[in-house]
């Protein structure tokens, strides 16, 4: 078996992977391993934009602090917050000088725009609602002029490699077939989302907790995962079978287009005078709630007050997308509904990213350094993954390279072909029945019911296969949500309970 020594091994190459490589030192060597190509993240797919404040303006500075407090129901680390709001400028800027060109006007202004729970324009977008894909374009293009980071695509990450709590390494498996160990002073997890634990998601298909799965066997501290996030407006295909939502940006009601139900109704303002720029939370539960009353799947999106020339030119992705499905933005109305979206807990880590092991960090979707609370306040996780990115580097850069020896305990190896669709299939339905929008007492533990067994059976037949993983990673993060949601009794945030 192949073993590869490094100073820092990085797992995940969106951006809060990248741009944590980018900022450690160059005479340290980074490996960063990737299950897929690099341009499937959900980085890619953000479109939105990235919250800020680019100048000190401590009004401003006070208001992000106070909007991200009141999106997460003031259930977030305080201290965090700070942090991600006043080390916001240093690490935009740093984006702009890795060549990442934020939308401007005529004058070389910067656009800015708004989302809901933001009570200011402080959003930075680009390319329209590209966001995300320029970002990591730009971030991989400076990525292949450094020659200490190397970067591994097809490459599964299986398990952590550790002993007595300190971390040594990622255990990997090379293009399906060949069994890797990365032994580095520092390992990273940055893996992102778990949006494929559900039958609905806007996450693409590499969201399946990888990073939280790893985490848990190896009796890492997780926190918050009673807290996902379900984005109100993802577009609703009757005819598609696909898990993959594709999703309509906020960016779109902070612009002016507005929820209707089926019955024309503008209901909004039944359940918040923030209308459609209330927190996601609160959107997608009147939603949830309008779909219930009138017995239908999805609402609408109104949009024809906007103009198509507008529409096309500020979110150009969208309308490209919309006209193939033969909705015209600015003459027709949009079917949404929500859908999986974000996980707001995860891998719980310290201000600078240090996970309850030693010498093993977390950051982006997977982490959880409080500054979500209950609920994300939207464009701040693209935020999250370049402030505490850089945070990380830092500690890193501190460290003085030394040599390490690991013993590895890999004994056996099996691999069958299975592909646990049928399992990821009905994992899917379970979690969106049961541990949706909506929870009660007795939906989860008949969803626990359903997934323990799940569980049994995979660890009962251990497979060194990616889709084994995958499966054994969903399956065990599920029940830590179930677990998580079954005792947190009361609603907030996004968990909201019936009984
Ligand atoms: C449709 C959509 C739109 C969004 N819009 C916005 C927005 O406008 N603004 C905003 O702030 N946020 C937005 N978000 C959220 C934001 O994009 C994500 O939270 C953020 O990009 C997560 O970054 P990440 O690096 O943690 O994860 P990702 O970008 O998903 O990267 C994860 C990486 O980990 C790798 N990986 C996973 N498991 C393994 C494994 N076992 N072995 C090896 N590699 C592995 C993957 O291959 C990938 O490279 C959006 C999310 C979605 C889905």
């Amino acid at each position: 078996m192949l073993q590869i020594k490094t100073d820092v091994v990085i797992v995940g190459a969106g951006l809060a992977g990248i741009y944590t490589a980018l900022n450690i030192d160059s005479h340290k060597r980074v490996d960063i391993v990737v299950k897929e190509s690099l341009i499937v993240t959900n980085s890619n797919l953000a479109q939105g934009g990235i919250a800020g404040e680019l100048d000190f303006i401590q009004e401003n500075i006070d208001a992000h602090i106070e909007d991200t407090l009141k999106a997460g129901s003031y259930l977030n680390n305080k201290e965090a917050v700070k942090i991600l709001v006043t080390e916001a400028s240093e690490n935009i800027n740093k984006l702009m000088k890795f060549q990442v060109a934020f939308d401007r006007d005529e004058s070389g202004d910067i656009l800015l725009t708004k989302e809901g729970g933001h009570s200011t324009r402080r959003i930075l977008h680009s390319g329209g609602d590209a966001t995300g894909k320029d970002i990591m374009e730009a971030l991989k293009n400076e990525c292949y002029t450094r020659e200490n980071i190397h970067i591994h695509e097809d490459m599964m990450a299986l398990d952590l490699l550790y002993q007595e709590n300190t971390c040594f390494g990622v255990c990997c498996l090379a293009k399906g077939t060949e069994v890797i160990e990365f032994i580095a002073q520092s390992t990273i997890l940055a893996t992102g989302g778990i949006g494929n634990i559900y039958g609905s998601t806007t996450n693409s298909a590499i969201a399946t907790s990888d990073g939280i799965g790893m985490a848990y066997r190896a009796n890492i501290e997780l926190e918050n995962l009673e807290f996902i996030q379900f984005h109100p407006t993802a577009f609703h295909n009757e005819y598609s079978k696909s898990r993959f939502k594709f999703l309509i940006s906020e960016a779109l009601r902070g612009e002016g287009a507005y929820l209707i139900n089926s019955e024309g109704e503008r209901f909004m303002k039944k359940y918040t005078p923030l209308l459609e720029l209330a927190p996601r939370d609160k959107v997608s539960q009147a939603i949830y709630r309008e779909m219930y009353d009138t017995w239908t799947d999805h609402v609408y999106l109104d949009t024809k007050h906007l103009g198509e020339e507008f529409l096309k030119n500020r979110f150009p992705t969208i309308y490209k997308h919309l006209k193939e499905e033969n909705i015209i933005m600015g003459k027709d109305l949009i079917p949404v509904s929500p859908v999986q979206h974000f996980n707001v807990g995860g891998i719980k880590v310290n201000l600078d990213g240090l996970t309850s092991m030693k010498n093993l960090y977390a950051n982006g979707e997977c982490a959880s350094n409080g500054v979500h609370g209950a609920n994300r306040l939207a464009s701040n996780s693209l935020l999250e993954c370049v402030v505490f990115g850089n945070r990380i580097a830092n500690k890193i850069n501190e460290k003085i390279s030394k040599n390490i020896n690991y013993d590895s305990n890999i004994t056996e190896y099996h691999s069958y072909k299975y592909n646990y669709k049928p399992i990821k299939k009905k994992l899917g339905l379970t979690m969106d029945e049961y541990v949706g929008i909506v929870r009660t007492k007795e939906g989860l533990l008949f969803a626990k019911k359903i997934i323990v067994k799940m569980e049994k059976n995979l660890l009962k037949y251990p497979n060194n296969s990616k889709a084994y993983y995958e499966a054994l990673n969903m399956v065990q993060t599920a029940l830590i949500i179930i677990n998580s949601a079954s005792l947190r009794k009361e609603s907030i945030g996004c968990h909201y309970r019936l009984n």
